[in-house]
């Protein structure tokens, strides 16, 4: 009798476990879907010429939520930059990203660029901290960059606008799962490895290329273009300069951020460098004048 129930015991511990297991599985692959694989529309504008410079002719959105857009084929001197060699170690070298490394020694690290052509080392991490602590939002940045968006928070909310800190820090690793889950989604489809992997690339940054990898932008309130019709897109554009924070994809700069228009992604670059974006109507490629 008591032997039995023991039996009893250990294997309701068993199934217990198991359907644990399964539930975290399956709560950590909700959360991937919600942050990068929402209702993709991406056009299949696969270019012709994948050995010259496929990653100038394409625009791709930073997260994954708009249309990709064919441009006109201008291909642009690549190597106008003082960097280093191409890391042609590059993981996805093989299908034409041929990035460098970011500089992330440099002094300045507010203004750490990080694009398709400047990556971040596949070890790169920060200490990172919650962005709007007490709000009930977990979201977390760069440590040395939460306490600007906790005080933006707060300013706001002051005036009665709630910036919902939806997606700041986001591992590498994580980039590199989603990115590799797309890759496979196209594979499926009947696409060679490479040809996969640009067709990725145009609704997900390639690991290491994003900037949620380096914990210094935030995602707000909402991944719709519609966002800019907000009373938060209002308040962010008339006053996140003031905490140092710009929007990093304007709708008239995707010619050199290569990114669609994202109202919703703010960077933060420091007070002295926003304010003279805002002035000057520069993005950071061209604040930094570092253009490819
Ligand atoms: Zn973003």
């Amino acid at each position: 009798m008591k032997n039995s129930s023991i039996k009893f015991t250990l294997a309701l511990l068993l199934i217990l476990i198991i359907a644990g297991a399964f539930g975290g599985y399956f709560i950590i692959n909700g959360r991937r879907d919600d942050d990068n694989n929402t209702s993709s529309t991406a056009a299949s504008t696969s270019e012709k010429t994948p050995t010259a410079k496929p990653q100038s002719t394409e625009q791709i959105t930073e997260e994954s939520k708009t249309t990709t857009e064919k441009r006109e084929t201008t291909t642009k001197n690549k190597n106008n930059n003082n960097s280093s060699q191409p890391d042609n170690s590059y993981a996805y070298a093989y299908a034409g990203f041929n990035p460098v490394l970011a500089d992330i020694n440099q002094s300045k690290w507010n203004l750490l660029l990080v694009n398709r052509y400047y990556i971040l080392p596949e070890d790169y991490s920060v200490k990172l901290s919650v962005a709007a602590p007490g709000s009930g939002y977990d979201t977390k940045l760069d440590a040395r960059v939460a306490p600007h968006y906790a005080q933006m928070f707060n300013a706001a909310k002051e005036d009665g606008i709630t910036l919902v800190p939806l997606s700041g820090s986001r591992r590498i690793s994580t980039q590199k799962n989603n990115f590799e889950n797309k890759i496979t989604k196209y594979i499926n489809m009947g696409y060679s490895r490479a040809q996969a992997t640009r067709l990725a690339a145009e609704t997900i940054l390639p690991p290491g290329t994003s900037e949620h990898n380096a914990g210094l932008a935030m995602d707000i309130c909402s991944l719709d273009v519609s966002f800019e019709n907000t009373a938060e897109y209002k308040w962010l554009k008339e006053h996140a300069a003031d905490y140092g924070f710009i929007l990093r994809y304007p709708k008239d700069k995707k010619n050199i951020t290569k990114i669609n228009y994202e109202p919703w992604h703010w960077r933060y670059v420091g007070v002295e460098a926003a304010k003279a974006m805002k002035a000057s109507s520069e993005c950071l490629e061209e604040y930094l004048d570092i253009l490819n």
